[in-house]
């Protein structure tokens, strides 16, 4: 046989003649942000892509590359790339697709004519929604300095859930803010995480683990990606994981297998808890007056019950040591008598009846198995504890010669966070993991800088109308952490501000708005009509929502004058997408290939667990055609609309471009705390802090386009209580304050608002509508329910629960059109379970119908025995709506590939849930706490397709023939592969 030839060799040397370089940045092929070195040659129309590799000096991902991120070169000469501005041809109907290229003079003076008119009269009449874009601090600076709360970017459908239910208990949460410390860890448990977040880097870190003899669990209700390789896996009912924590902890407390010392000094698990039913401050913390409040902001003035005098003493008093159980009453002073019992007798009570076999029934998980969760996770903690010779003070001033670990590690994602129940399930899992005594410890859950922070962090949204005033900044961020009823964003009858109802009584901690609301709000004028919403990189129009056919129809529909409902529509993205068919303008946005970009830690950074870390992109390539970086129409637009961050004293224009103002925008003047922390200072030599550097971008460059700024090792662990670490954080801009970070096992804000919806104290109070739903879902400790859609549906009609996941080879919608990711996935099937799809009758590879209380899908079957009996799944945002993404007619993708989101409703009947009424107002699916869309809730049945019925899904959607100027499916790109000659 004769000897194979490679097509082509990546190691061989360059053709004779050729003009080559390599340029290093940053991935954007999933959210990751692993360093790349990206190969180019020149080509006859300039440089060219032809490879692209991992990084080995990036500490990110050490030279690891996935398949999406080699498959940028696809994304670069992507068919369905837009190349120039566009709008809508007059007297076309909008959806029609019939589009004009513009100049971007012309674009910029339509945008600033429209918003400007807007932001001199009622600025909340512009709304600015985003994607899972890297930008938030500029476009979160952008909607602010506009002066419109209306802005959010995709945390509240993606998990803010998990972000928020973590950082109410202890000041951080995974990925991008903290993670598993998988070098020291000995037992690993991961839940409700598929491949994609957290991709590369958790893969060597999982490979690593194992080879070094680690064991992993995992609990999912599917068996694939990471949890394919684990030693254990335990299939769990979707939105009932906080029923097997509760179980957990339960099993822990009662065989006193939780650390103690840790609960004791590091939570609140010791303070007295106010238990007088007749007081307005019924389950708030008793606070001593005449005690040390710490920070004047946030008071510390905490008792326990110091267990050797049978005494009330300041919570930390040295010497002291605080009774985790029993109920006592104050002895002495202003509230004598008042009876109190510690933070964990509350928890201990909470779990007492959470039996194994209770959360057996709800979890599907065998009460054994429970048993030998928490026995698993309490023995490992205790018997395999490692000590790290580092010498440390904590807050209080007590001298440790040597940093503790727990080795039990944990990591969890959306498969937590997207239910209506998830920011209590998260809530149970960090109680557990603190129990477990793992927070910030080695071999358990390490914080990566800006975390942690406050609980709650510091930042909080407007308060109200009277934060948003015609040609003003918001006095605050639009987006933040609400620690009491006066910090929501309603009015005076307490009704919502933002257009997606956030900030609200409906969802008071929304902390990443409800993306997911905004489309069907503004359609319904509910509580307002808009005029123009603004989307970036956020395909509103297909997988980005729920209830996709009827939100298409939203988006073209009008009202009885004929006008749109929603009048104006500006899409910025890179292609041609189901949702750019809905615009009225098309900004032409570039890849990450071709632009300047900041991964900051005024955002979400990629910190490492040892000290802050950044990063950039350059460009490494020019922008084709007219494209244009959004970060560019962003500060262009800013400049024109004389926002005051972007305009001199003098009125002039304050920065060049997006570079200029990345390397000179100070938080306050002279604060010397700016996008990026590396390489500041007119000389480039400090970090963190410095006076603006004007060669940063090239030291960047020069650097990897990496920044990481390594902590001394004596604050890289406890930094909720490290004195050292607390007093650098503060110096360095990282904190406002300098106080403890004590976990939250027990939380005063959800009593609170508890307290506000029974009506107690002064101050705000929900409409009567809503009070019993706050006053329910607020609960101070975890506990369970079902999630709101499992509560509205009828379990014997439709008893399968339905989830999506991303696959590994794709990052939401953004490589449908990715000519080489495609061969690897080009249309989705349903996965079943054979048991399951056997009593619908419907064989292998057969077609079925899927159906909810809402819609029904038609679809491609297939039998998995990595899916517990009750679920089915599919991936998400592989089938497209036909032509999109300039895919041939009949593609794979819309002839065979599926969207669920069709079965999903984006709200639902608001009811009562103590007696389960329905007051005829419908409210979003979603998080009662959070605003986190309840993705993974949908009930559903199956059933065989007719024999007609096989060869296509249900429904076909065809969307807008191409836009001018798309790049097309040409010869040249469809042959272009790495080394090749195109023809
Ligand atoms: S995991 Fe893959 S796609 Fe994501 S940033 Fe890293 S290389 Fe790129």
């Amino acid at each position: 046989m004769a000897a194979t030839i490679p097509i082509h060799d990546p190691s061989a040397p360059p053709l004779p003649g050729a003009k080559t370089e390599i340029k290093t940045t940053t991935c954007y092929m999933c959210a990751c942000r692993c360093g790349i070195r990206v190969h180019l040659r020149e080509g006859e129309k300039g440089p060219e892509v032809r490879y692209i590799e991992g990084n080995p000096e990036h500490p990110l991902n050490k030279g690891i590359l996935c398949a999406k991120g080699s498959a940028g070169i696809m994304k670069q000469y992507s068919p369905a790339r837009l190349t120039q501005p566009l709008r809508r041809k007059p007297g076309t109907e909008r959806g029609a697709g019939e589009y004009e290229p513009i100049s971007w003079e012309e674009t910029f003076a339509i945008l600033t004519e429209r918003l400007g008119r807007l932001r001199a009269t009622d600025p909340k009449q512009f709304a600015l929604f985003t994607g899972r874009d890297q930008m938030q601090a500029l476009t979160g600076l952008f909607a602010r300095q506009f002066g419109t709360p209306n802005y959010a970017a995709h945390g509240g459908f993606c998990s803010v859930n998990m972000a928020a239910g973590m950082i109410y208990t202890i000041g951080g949460s995974f990925w991008e803010f903290g993670g598993p410390d998988l070098d020291r860890a000995k037992l690993f448990v991961m839940i409700g995480t598929a491949e994609d977040h957290h991709s590369n880097p958790m893969k060597a870190a999982l490979s690593k683990f194992k080879r070094s003899g680690g064991r992993f669990i995992a609990i999912n209700p599917i068996r694939t990606g990471y949890a394919a390789i684990a030693d254990e896996w335990v299939p769990i009912r979707p939105g009932t994981d906080g029923a097997l924590f509760m179980a957990i902890i339960r099993e822990l407390i009662t065989l006193g297998l939780y650390d103690r010392d840790f609960v004791a000094r590091y939570t609140n698990a010791g303070q007295l808890v106010n238990q007088d039913e007749a007081s307005d401050d019924f389950g708030m913390m008793l606070r001593n007056p005449q005690g040390d409040v710490v920070n004047p902001l946030r008071h510390h003035n905490f008792y326990w019950w110091d267990r050797h005098s049978g005494r009330p003493v300041a919570d930390h008093a040295e010497g002291r040591d605080p009774a985790l159980f029993g109920e006592f009453h104050m002895p002495e002073g202003p509230m004598k008598g008042t009876p109190a019992k510690p933070a964990f007798q509350l928890l201990e009570e909470r779990v007492r009846d959470c039996t194994p076999e209770w959360a057996e029934g709800i979890t599907g998980i065998p009460a054994a198995t429970i048993r030998s969760l928490a026995h698993e996770m309490g023995m490992t903690a205790r018997d395999q504890s490692i000590e790290l010779p580092i010498a440390w003070t904590d807050w209080w001033g007590r001298e440790h010669k040597s940093v503790k670990g727990n080795p039990v590690a944990f990591h969890a994602m959306r498969g937590l966070a997207a239910h209506s129940n998830g920011f209590q399930t998260t809530r149970a899992l960090a109680i557990l993991m603190s129990l477990l005594g793992t927070i910030d410890r080695p071999g358990g859950f390490r914080h990566k800088a800006p975390y942690p922070r406050a609980v709650p962090p510091n930042a909080r949204p407007p308060r109200g109308p009277a934060s948003i005033k015609p040609n003003t900044p918001l006095d605050a961020p639009p987006l933040g952490w609400i620690e009491t009823p006066a910090d929501l964003c309603v009015d005076d009858a307490g009704e919502p501000v933002r257009i997606d109802k956030g900030f609200s009584w409906e969802y008071p901690f929304s902390a990443h708005g409800l993306m997911h609301n905004v489309i069907t709000n503004a359609w319904r004028g509910d509580p307002y009509r808009i005029d123009t919403l603004m989307l970036f990189m956020a395909n509103m129009a297909w997988n980005s929502t729920m209830n996709t056919t009827e939100v298409r129809k939203m988006l073209h529909d009008k009202d009885e004058s004929g006008a749109y409902r929603i009048p104006f529509i500006v899409v910025c993205d890179a292609f041609q997408s189901e949702t750019t068919a809905f615009a009225d303008l098309i900004l032409p946005d570039t890849t990450y290939l071709e632009r300047h970009d900041a991964m900051s830690m005024l955002d979400r950074p990629i910190s490492e667990f040892d000290g802050p870390c950044d990063s950039v992109r350059v460009p490494v390539l020019p922008p084709l055609g007219q494209c244009k970086p959004f970060q560019e129409v962003l500060v262009e637009l800013a400049s024109r609309l004389k926002l005051p961050a972007f305009t001199t004293p003098e009125g002039g224009r304050k920065y060049k471009d997006y570079p200029d103002f990345i390397v000179r925008y100070e938080t306050a003047p002279g604060s010397g705390i700016g996008f990026l922390i590396g390489w500041r200072g007119e000389d480039g030599k400090q970090s963190l802090r410095g006076a603006p550097n004007p060669k940063q971008w090239e030291m960047y460059a020069a650097n990897n386009c990496v920044h990481h700024y390594t902590m001394p090792v004596e604050h890289q662990y406890m930094r909720n209580w490290n004195r050292g670490y607390l007093e650098w954080a503060q110096k360095a801009g990282l904190r406002r304050d300098c106080d403890p970070i004590t976990i939250h096992i027990y939380s005063e804000f959800m009593q609170r608002f508890r307290l506000a919806a029974q009506g107690k104290g002064e101050g705000r109070k929900p409409p009567e509508r809503l009070r019993e739903r706050v006053d329910t879902y607020f609960d101070p400790l975890p506990f369970w329910y079902p999630p709101l859609e499992v509560q509205a549906s009828d379990l014997k009609a439709f008893p399968l629960a339905a989830v999506t996941q991303r696959p590994m080879a794709m990052y939401h919608s953004w490589d449908s059109q990715n000519a080489w990711l495609r061969q690897i996935h080009s249309h989705n099937y349903l996965h079943v379970n054979p048991l399951t799809a056997q009593a619908a009758g419907i064989a292998d590879g057969g077609w079925c119908w899927v159906e909810s209380q809402w819609g029904q899908v038609r679809c491609m079957i297939r039998y998995s025995e990595a899916v517990e009996p009750g679920t089915v799944w599919t991936w998400n945002a592989i089938g497209k709506a036909d032509g999109a993404w300039q895919l041939a007619p009949g593609a794979d993708e819309a002839r065979k590939g599926f969207l669920l989101n069709h079965l999903i409703s984006e709200d639902l009947p608001l009811r009562n849930p103590k007696d389960g009424s329905a007051s005829g107002a419908r409210i979003s699916n979603s998080d009662p706490i959070t605003g986190q869309a309840g993705w993974y809730d949908v009930r559903v049945r199956i059933r065989p397709a007719e024999p007609e019925e096989d060869g296509k899904t249900f429904p076909q959607i065809a969307t807008a023939p191409a836009a001018p100027g798309v790049l097309g499916r040409t010869l040249e790109v469809m042959t272009y592969f790495a080394g090749g000659k195109r023809k």
